[in-house]
């Protein structure tokens, strides 16, 4: 994100680079006001939903990556929790009404200052009808997924285990990071 140039406080063109006193990182500060413009990673929550042996991708119609497939899962808003945003991106993306059933996955991308919280949700509803967002949702059986247009590495690792654990009928839960263009897993 580009630095600002106004303080979005007083609006003052005073803004410095400095670790204000009793902090541990430089921050963007207004030496008119005092405000200190604190930047922090962003958290995008969503679902892997599985339904007779089949999962929910939908294929994506915005930038990055448009065309490719990916789980249902988007930036959290302010006053949500991380469930009620998975569910809401699985709503407005794919028109499946989901419940949670536990957590699965969580990913940082520390490059781009992201986190990924991914939950296991079951449908209770698929209306069919999805948002702007979405070019085309489906259920696919594993050997229908369009594994070559999977939108990030990090999603097709975590559909690929889970299909395993799906079969085997035990769930792990997951971490991991892309610090190193690769995503981890630890059981
Ligand atoms: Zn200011």
């Amino acid at each position: 994100m580009p630095d600002l140039r106004f303080c979005p406080c007083c609006g003052a063109d005073q803004l410095i680079r400095q670790v204000p006193p009793g902090d541990t990182h430089i921050r963007l500060t207004c030496s008119a006001c005092g405000h200190i413009q604190y930047q922090n990673p962003k958290i995008i929550a969503g679902c892997i939903i599985e339904q007779d042996g089949k999962y929910l991708l939908c294929q994506r119609a915005n930038p990055p990556r448009p065309g490719t497939w990916t789980l249902p899962a988007g930036f959290m808003e302010n006053g949500e929790t991380t469930e009620q945003a998975a569910l809401r991106e699985t709503w407005e993306e794919s028109g499946v009404r989901g419940e949670i059933l536990s957590p699965y996955s969580i990913f940082s991308v520390p490059r781009i200052s992201e986190v990924y919280i991914i939950f296991r949700a079951q449908a209770l509803e698929i209306t069919g009808e999805y948002g702007e967002e979405t070019l085309d949702c489906r259920f696919f059986a594993p050997e229908d997924i369009p594994w070559e247009q999977i939108y990030y590495p990090a999603i097709r690792q975590i559909l690929e285990r889970y299909i395993e654990e799906c079969r085997s009928g035990s769930y792990g839960l997951y971490m991991g990071n892309d610090d190193t263009g690769r995503v981890h897993f630890i059981r």
